[in-house]
């Protein structure tokens, strides 16, 4: 049974089947394309652009 994923990093569909040594992605670029993008901090889901300020701490008996 040949299974099918989408390429994390171009969004194309590849197989994952044994013949693909670069599962999930579809080729070796995909993949050092996507680690590196992992150490940069290029990643959304590193940025903290989007954190919430809710989560900082504002505890007023802390001292600086
Ligand atoms: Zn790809």
């Amino acid at each position: 049974m040949i299974r099918r994923t989408t390429c994390p990093t171009c969004r194309k569909h590849v197989s994952t089947a044994n013949d693909n040594p670069w599962r999930p992605f579809c080729s070796e670029r995909c993949r050092l394309i996507d680690l590196g993008e992992w150490m940069n901090g290029n990643r959304q889901i590193t940025s903290g652009e989007t954190m919430p300020e809710a989560v900082r701490p504002r505890d007023p008996d802390i001292k600086h």
